[in-house]
């Protein structure tokens, strides 16, 4: 076997566009993570922004390595860089609800302050790394959740009586 001498120099331009490939889907990426953070957080869901940017980077760094490992060099004509689906990442199976408390605020009733309960933390761990999630959510979804369950138990009912 030849010891393996890359040669750098015909690979230049291609490296350059590797590298730049690399940087310009980054920054897409991680824009379109900050704004699916941000639609999560409208509607009072978690959203693990941390394993997105962790699954991006572990993807690419794994090529990488296993190209250097195949060529001794990085060969960008076979790594991928795409932009995953993000909504995976707030799949609320991705998530183990751990407790829900109250976010009091300060209203004056007749003269005196009295703390009214104004919406709920509802605190998630991300069941891949641990990351801990709190999501505020406001009395009117909370009500909407309560319902929601009320449902699901009035339909569940006949079911059981025919077990
Ligand atoms: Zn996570």
């Amino acid at each position: 076997m030849q010891p393996y001498k890359p040669n750098i120099h015909s690979n230049k331009d291609y490296q350059d566009i590797g590298v730049n490939r690399e940087h310009t889907v980054s920054e897409i990426f991680r824009k379109k993570n900050t704004e699916m953070q941000a639609k999560y957080t409208r509607e009072h869901k978690p959203y693990c922004f941390r394993c997105a940017n962790l699954d991006f980077d572990d993807s690419i760094e794994r090529q990488k390595q296993e190209s250097i490992r195949s060529h001794g060099f990085i060969n960008w004509k076979e790594i991928s860089i795409e932009i995953p689906d993000l909504d995976k990442y707030g799949n609320i199976n991705r998530f183990q609800f751990l407790k829900k408390s109250p976010i009091r605020q300060e209203k004056i009733i007749d003269g005196v302050r009295v703390p009214i309960v104004s919406a709920y933390w509802h605190e998630f761990t991300c069941k891949t790394r641990n990351c801990g999630h709190s999501v505020e959510v406001p009395l009117k979804d909370e009500a909407l959740e309560q319902e929601k369950k009320i449902e699901s138990e009035e339909v569940k009912k006949p079911v059981k009586k025919n077990e």
